[in-house]
């Protein structure tokens, strides 16, 4: 944040203090125009001096730094007839990338995405069994050797890499604390995946990420106050922005609301508790009443939306709609988000019956925050993971661009 005090008057001539003040300024107005063109996308430096209120001379001098930097390029403008000089279009360089990795129970998936937020590379290796937490590592430093050595070109530079992990991760230092699924306790997997790549690497869970890639670039595109839930093959994530950030909590485990209670008299869940959202609403319970196995997921929404009245689908969906929205209300009257976005199964519910679903979260939570809260489906797809785990890699040039001229 740059220091908004104005510059002491008094000081007889430019003192080191005045010095570092204006340093912190350019940086922190690098960092602005970098954001506006990575998440809006191209911009010309006309537009960019609109939308910034700086004079058009300082957003020369700045993208002409961020050109140095290798974080954007210039390019006249398509098809401009218009007398004069056009205005150069800035785009977010395709050639600085981060790598991302996403361990899971059936694959380790590694990603290659541009500071455009373009997917450049996905590379899925398939796991024979659950992997450790070093068989994972193993795996993706091994794509990534490959990635670099025959698939990236000579002049992209890689910032580091964004580990999306199923299960909680402490925020500092990238530790898994507990990934249920994979039966992973206290691995230190951004730490070995950094020793095994020579690359920085940050973790985070993948909810938390989606909730960031959704926000920034999909459903919530816009949106600065958002609750996402995402429904997997192992259950219920969730991830809160808030005022455009995430909420991490202290430790980086906030908006675990796969675990709030809707049932009271339902099953024990895995974490100890009883009648948690994720055992209670679940894709399996989908995938057997519509009698698809679980590579057919993508089947859900016809098999959904094609139920009788009073079939067991029907019933099934609607009891899984009725505890989500128990979930939902206390979303709702938590966080007074402006949009909630659900993706995988939770997308797939939500389109079978979006109407009672509004309905029932609007007839249980407080008057005020139901409002004018909206219900989406996520819009990312299979991109989520890898964009959001990307973001996480670009964090720490986003915030301070000049530090770029460190990345490999
Ligand atoms: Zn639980």
């Amino acid at each position: 944040m740059a220091d908004p005090t104005p510059a002491p008057t008094a000081a007889p001539s430019p003192s080191p203090d005045l010095g570092a003040r204006f340093d912190r300024v350019r940086r922190a107005n690098l960092a602005t125009v970098l954001a506006l063109v990575h998440v809006d996308g191209p911009a010309s430096r006309s537009a960019l001096t609109q939308a910034t209120g700086l004079n058009r001379s300082t957003i020369a001098a700045l993208v002409g730094e961020l050109v140095d930097l290798g974080l954007v390029v210039e390019s006249d403008p398509v098809g401009s007839n218009k007398v004069g000089r056009p205005s150069p279009v800035v785009t977010p360089s395709a050639r600085f990338v981060a790598l991302t990795v996403n361990p899971e129970i059936d694959a380790v998936t590694v990603g290659v995405v541009g500071l455009d937020g373009a997917v450049q590379h996905r590379v899925r290796r398939e796991n024979v069994d659950v992997p450790t937490a070093s068989d994972a590592a193993r795996v993706a430093a091994a794509v990534i050797a490959d990635l670099r050595a025959s698939t990236l070109a000579s002049d992209v530079r890689v910032v580091g890499v964004g580990v999306a992990v199923p299960g909680l991760v402490d925020a500092a230092g990238g530790v898994v604390r507990l990934a249920p699924h994979l039966g992973w306790v206290d691995e230190p997997f951004a730490a070995v995946l950094a020793a095994a790549t020579g690359l920085p690497t940050e973790a985070a869970n993948d909810a938390s990420l989606g909730a960031i890639a959704e926000g920034r670039f999909g459903a919530g595109r816009g949106v600065d106050d958002l609750v996402f839930l995402n429904g997997g093959a192992s259950g219920v994530g969730g991830g809160v922005l808030v005022a455009g950030r995430p909420m991490t909590g202290v430790g980086g485990f906030a908006g675990e609301i796969g675990h709030t209670l809707v049932n009271s008299a339902g099953r024990v869940c895995h974490c100890g508790a009883v009648g948690c959202l994720e055992t209670e609403v679940g894709q399996a319970g989908l995938l057997a009443v519509t009698g698809l196995d679980r590579g057919q997921a993508d089947r859900l929404d016809a098999a959904l939306a094609g139920a009788e009245p009073g079939s067991p689908v029907a019933v099934e969906v609607r009891r899984q709609i009725d505890f989500l929205a128990v979930a939902l209300r206390g979303v709702v009257n938590s966080f007074d988000p402006e949009l909630i976005v659900l993706g995988g199964f939770l997308g797939s519910l939500h389109a079978a019956d979006p109407d009672r679903l509004v309905e029932r979260v609007r007839a249980q939570s407080l008057p005020g925050a139901r409002d004018d809260v909206r219900i989406a489906r996520a819009a990312l797809g299979v991109d989520r993971l890898t964009i959001g785990a990307a973001e996480l890699a670009f964090a720490a040039v986003l915030a301070d661009p000049a530090s770029a001229a460190r990345a490999s």
